[in-house]
């Protein structure tokens, strides 16, 4: 029978397959009571399998240093951190002695005692991570069974030939790699939304997905055939013949589409009336830079930096953070590297013994995160700073300072610098003394106010995605007001639209590094309203090139002047499905 499920498409793209379930069942385990003899053989088996889990994720972790996205290798440390921890580490060893349980149902009682307590959590991320939790606990339980968390890999590995579609009722990190290596079509999930670890991963892998299906895991069976089609959200499960051409033609059509676009790597990115648009690549570690420039990158225009030191504990040392940021534009070889200072406290934060954690309120994202926690805490600061300018000597680096309001903040973060210049100027150590700063507009404030910035610094760059939560007051994390994160809201606009026309009256340059730079579907309007430069992950450059050589800005323009004036979003809506038709 042929039916149709509708979910959260979060990974463009059309993948046709057979699906293969995702077994939770091995949560379900076994009730015994073991005799007293058994109990130290029995907690000797609980060890040998954390122990082997915990050289999986070892493995998994090394295998994928340097081609895996960014956030695996910090989701991985998340996983191997409740590992190492007494709470799972040892609990089920006292449980197991205690009550004496098989090890399998002692690991599943601590776990949903843990699960209760991350529900308790005010702080969305945190009560998040219970599933993180559920994951860990899977994979040992797995190992325990016997079947080494491997059955979905040897399976596919028996089907070579035909496209593999994962249904699961969530995923974790840990799986995904094993995706990446057997490259399965498609994966879709019944929880989780655009901001899920999965949704994050499949954008980054550039695979067809759909989440929040809520019970697709139910309903389908192993083996039926699917049809994923990732861009509308929507999963048909044992298509009729006529729909199944229908998407194979499609299908075929995007990869066509797709493969052209590789051809695009080497033009020039310019306008049809010959306006050139840079195409920058937003980067979280050193190890993206090699997919950057693959994709034709003509620099970096956002280095993460939080990234590289998230869950590690502490902070590191001047040295090690020279280390990457040269690591980084000497890769680049000659072309600009943009480096952002940490934008740490929000949902971005170090492992609980870090230096930002203690700051986390119940309403991180308004509390002292980014450029406030970096002033705040002088120290770390100066240490950031004098690595950059240290790295600055091995090519072309700007600074970035993410979410500035206040003048004084900027006139701050410039003393501060001109600090961390004085100190190497007395050291003899070479750095480039006319470095570029510049700020993040992602406060509402920032882009009312935009005249402050554009007398203080040398270049600006929107950040839409913190733009929008803060305009439209919505909790960018938080699946459940998903539903009103609208890039396109009339007010977001306006925004952008009064910074871009304020620095140009400036002759200040400014780029776009918010998630709506990568979106082909807004290239055309943000070109109308005069963007110059676009940053983005490396998997969106070729598709929002291809649209930037087809577009006349001379044509554009008028009409973007014209939808900007609109405030009805179905209105704002058809008019903008005109520009691109
Ligand atoms: C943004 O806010 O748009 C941005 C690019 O920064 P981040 O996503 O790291 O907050
Ligand atoms: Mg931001």
């Amino acid at each position: 029978m042929s039916f149709t499920l509708h979910g959260q498409g979060v990974s463009g793209g059309i993948a046709i397959g057979r699906a293969m379930l995702m077994s939770h069942a091995t949560l379900e385990v076994a009730h015994l009571t073991i005799p007293p003899r058994m109990v130290d053989k029995e907690i000797a088996r609980f060890e040998a399998a954390v122990a082997t889990v915990k050289r999986e994720l070892e493995a998994m972790k090394a295998s994928s240093a340097g081609h895996a996205p960014a956030e695996l290798g910090a989701f991985i440390d998340i996983h191997t951190m409740f590992l190492e921890d007494p709470e799972l580490a040892d609990k089920p060893r006292e449980i197991i002695r205690e009550r004496r349980c098989n090890a399998e149902w002692a690991l599943v009682q601590q776990m949903e005692h843990l699960v209760e307590q991350f529900e308790q959590f005010d702080d969305p991320y945190l009560r998040e991570r219970k599933f993180d939790v559920v994951q860990v606990v899977e994979r040992v339980v797995k190992e325990l069974l016997g079947h080494a968390g491997r059955s979905l890999l040897k399976a596919a590995k028996g089907a070579k030939e035909e496209a593999l579609i994962v249904v699961a009722h969530d995923l974790s990190p840990a799986d995904t790699i094993a995706f990446k290596e057997q490259r399965f079509a498609s994966f879709i999930t019944d929880v989780g939304g655009a901001t899920s670890h999965t949704a994050i991963l499949a954008r980054s892998m550039a695979i067809p997905s759909v989440v929040g299906l809520e019970n697709a895991r139910a309903l389908i069976r192993d083996g039926e055939q699917l049809i994923i089609d990732g861009t509308r959200g929507i999963v048909i499960v044992n298509p009729d013949l006529r729909i199944l051409e229908e998407y194979q033609l499609r299908k075929n059509q995007i990869e066509l589409e797709k493969s052209k676009l590789k051809r695009l790597k080497t033009a020039r990115s310019e306008t049809i009336d010959g306006i050139a648009v840079q195409l920058h690549a937003n980067i979280e570690l050193p190890g993206d830079v090699p997919e950057a420039l693959e994709a034709g990158a003509e620099g970096i225009g956002l280095f993460r930096t939080e990234f590289l030191f998230l869950d590690r504990g502490d902070m590191p040392d001047e040295q090690e953070q020279y280390e990457a940021y040269k690591k980084v534009v000497k890769g680049m070889g000659g072309r600009p590297v943009t480096i952002r200072t940490f934008d740490l406290g929000n949902d971005k934060d170090l492992h609980p013994d870090g230096l930002a954690n203690d700051r986390v309120k119940t309403n991180p994202a308004l509390g002292r995160r980014a450029i406030r926690l970096s002033l705040a805490e002088p120290q770390m600061f100066q240490t950031q700073l004098r690595a950059i300018l240290r790295a600055s000597k091995h090519g072309p680096i700007k600074l970035l300072i993410p979410m500035l309001a206040h003048a004084h903040e900027i006139d701050q973060t410039l003393a501060a610098l001109e600090q961390a210049k004085s100190s190497l100027r007395g050291e003899k150590v070479a750095f480039d003394e006319n470095i570029q700063v510049g700020g993040m507009i992602e406060i509402p404030a920032a882009a009312l106010a935009v005249g402050l910035f554009l007398r203080r610094l040398d270049f600006l760059s929107i950040g839409t995605n913190d733009l929008i939560q803060y305009t439209l007051a919505i909790d960018r994390s938080d699946e459940q007001v998903a539903n009103l994160y609208d890039p396109l809201h009339p007010a977001v606009l306006m925004l952008i639209a009064h910074t871009l026309a304020s620095a140009e009256k400036q002759g200040i340059p400014v780029s776009l590094c918010g998630e709506m730079a990568g979106d082909p579907k807004l290239t055309r309007l943000l070109l109308g309203m005069g963007l110059r430069i676009f940053s983005m992950h490396p998997s969106q450059i070729l598709e929002v090139k291809h649209r930037v050589l087809k577009a006349d800005v001379s044509d554009l323009a008028p009409t973007v002047r014209r939808l900007l004036r609109l405030d009805e979003p179905a209105k704002l809506q058809e008019a903008l499905e005109k520009l691109n038709a």
